[in-house]
């Protein structure tokens, strides 16, 4: 699958049991759907989180299309305070996170903030170490 923002061809990064999506260039990762709540343990928070996405009607930031269907993608509000804006695709295929924000989601929905996704998801965007699988998928 090639990247839905700069079409360079991802590698899967596992988080978990999870495969997910990864581009080396952007950053950004694409979760198919359903593997976000796959990611998140806590079943309290984790339905605070997916109740508080919200549909944004008008905004300047550029769409980005679908990498499953090619269509132009919504722009969602994730969170109560700290909003954090993710792309989801209106047939349900799935989310895409720009640099990061995958992490900032996570963290919303976790109690323990300090389990292995969000562990490796620091190691990544933090600190700088970057997955060493480099498969193509
Ligand atoms: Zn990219
Ligand atoms: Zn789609």
């Amino acid at each position: 699958m090639n990247c839905p923002h700069c079409k360079n061809p991802m590698i899967i990064l596992e988080l978990g049991d999870v495969e997910t999506d990864y581009c080396t260039v952007c950053e950004g990762i694409w979760l198919d759907a359903g593997e976000l709540e796959l990611l998140i343990e806590d079943s309290t928070a984790k339905t605070e989180l997916l109740s508080s996405f919200q549909l944004i009607q008008h905004i300047k930031e550029k769409n980005i299309k679908c990498p499953i269907c090619n269509t132009k993608m919504e722009k969602i509000y994730v969170g109560k305070e700290d909003k954090v804006i993710i792309d989801e695709c209106k047939h349900g295929h799935g989310i895409w996170f720009d640099k990061g924000e995958i992490l900032k989601v996570i963290k919303m929905g976790s109690v323990n903030q300090q389990n292995d996704i969000i562990n490796l998801l620091t190691e990544m965007y933090e600190n700088k170490i970057y997955p060493t699988n480099k498969e193509e998928g």
